[in-house]
C-alpha cells in the first residue's frame, strides 16, 4: 500500500493532513476510485473527465490538467509495483483557517492518493439489496466526500444481512449506496438516466457501451418501486465490485407500505435481519 499527499509519496498511515484542511473539516472536496488491472489503470480517461467535472461543479480550480493526473496515477502504480489494485484519488479545496467562505486565491488545493492491492477477481456470489430512502442532497451527480447518507444506508443494509442499499427517492428506484442499479425486463436493460440525482458511474458507462456493441436494448428511465415485482433480473455495477447479480431485495417495516415510501422516512436504527421481508 502506498500513499501520496501534496507532492510526496509516503506511508498512508503517516500523519500529514493539517487539522485545518477543508476536506477534513468540511468534506470540501471530491474523489475518484480507479481500478488497476495487470498494472494498467482501467477507463482512466473517463475517471479523469468525471473528476474534472466534479471539481468544476464545486468550484475548486483543478491543480492539474488531465495529463498531470495521468502522470501522477501512472507513477503511483509504478511505485507500488501492484498489478491488481484500487486507487483512491482525492482533491480538496486545501488547508486554510476554518471559514465557510472559500479561502484566498493563493490557497492551493490538496491532492491525496492511496494505491491498495486487490485480489484479481471480486467475490461474485449473488447479492441482496435492502430498500432505503435516498436521503442524499440533490446533487448526487458530483462525487463529493460527503458520504454520510451513503454510509448509513450501506450499514443498515449490512445490518439486515444485505450487501447494498436500494435507494428510493420520490417513489423511484435511483441507485445504490456505492453502485449503480440495473434491471432486466423483457430482454431489455433498464437503468436510471444520469440526472442530478445519480452518480454517473464509470462502470455504468462501460456497460452501456458494451450493450450497444452487443445490440442489447437499454432504456434509461427511473422505475417506480411499485414495478419492482415486474422485473426479471437485477444487478449493480461499480469500479471495484464490477457487475454483481442480485438474488433478492429486502424491505424493512420501518418504511411502511411500499407504495407510500417517501424519501423522508426515518432511519432504521439497528435493522435486524428477522424484521426484514423479501419482496423480490
Ligand atoms: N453510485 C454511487 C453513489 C457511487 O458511490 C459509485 C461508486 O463509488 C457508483 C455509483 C459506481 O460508480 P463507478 O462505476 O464509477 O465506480
Amino acid at each position: 500500500v502506498i500513499g501520496y499527499y501534496n507532492g510526496k509519496f509516503l506511508d498512508p498511515t503517516s500523519s500529514v493532513v493539517p487539522i485545518e484542511e477543508r476536506g477534513h473539516e468540511f468534506g470540501d472536496g471530491v474523489y475518484e476510485v480507479i481500478r488497476v488491472y495487470g498494472g494498467q489503470p482501467f477507463l482512466l480517461d473517463w475517471h479523469i473527465e468525471r473528476l474534472l467535472n466534479s471539481l468544476h461543479a464545486i468550484r475548486i480550480p483543478s491543480p492539474h490538467d488531465a495529463d498531470g493526473y495521468k502522470e501522477l496515477i501512472v507513477s503511483a502504480i509504478q511505485r507500488s509495483a501492484e498489478e491488481e489494485a484500487s486507487i483512491y484519488l482525492q482533491v480538496t479545496r486545501g488547508a486554510a483557517a476554518r471559514n465557510h467562505l472559500f479561502p484566498a486565491d493563493t490557497t492551493v488545493p490538496s491532492v491525496s492518493l492511496v494505491v491498495r492491492p486487490l485480489s484479481a477477481k471480486p467475490d461474485q456470489k449473488p447479492g441482496k439489496l435492502l430498500i432505503q430512502p435516498d436521503e442524499r442532497w440533490a446533487n448526487s451527480y458530483i462525487k463529493t466526500l460527503n458520504l454520510l447518507p451513503n454510509i448509513l444506508a450501506k450499514q443498515a443494509a449490512h445490518d439486515a444481512g444485505a450487501d447494498e442499499a436500494l435507494l428510493v427517492r420520490d417513489g423511484h428506484m435511483i441507485e445504490s449506496a456505492s453502485s449503480n442499479l440495473w434491471f432486466v425486463r423483457d430482454g431489455k436493460l433498464i437503468t436510471a438516466p444520469t440526472d442530478r440525482f445519480i452518480l454517473p458511474g464509470i462502470t455504468r458507462r462501460y456497460v452501456l457501451e458494451l450493450a450497444g456493441q452487443l445490440d442489447i436494448p437499454v432504456e434509461q428511465v427511473k422505475l417506480p418501486l411499485s414495478e419492482l415485482s415486474s422485473v426479471d433480473g437485477i444487478f449493480i455495477t461499480g469500479t471495484i465490485l464490477e457487475i454483481l447479480p442480485i438474488e433478492s431485495v429486502l424491505s424493512h417495516p420501518v418504511f411502511g407500505p411500499l407504495d407510500t415510501l417517501q424519501s423522508g422516512s426515518p432511519h432504521p436504527l439497528d435493522v435486524k435481519p428477522e424484521e426484514c421481508e423479501v419482496i423480490w
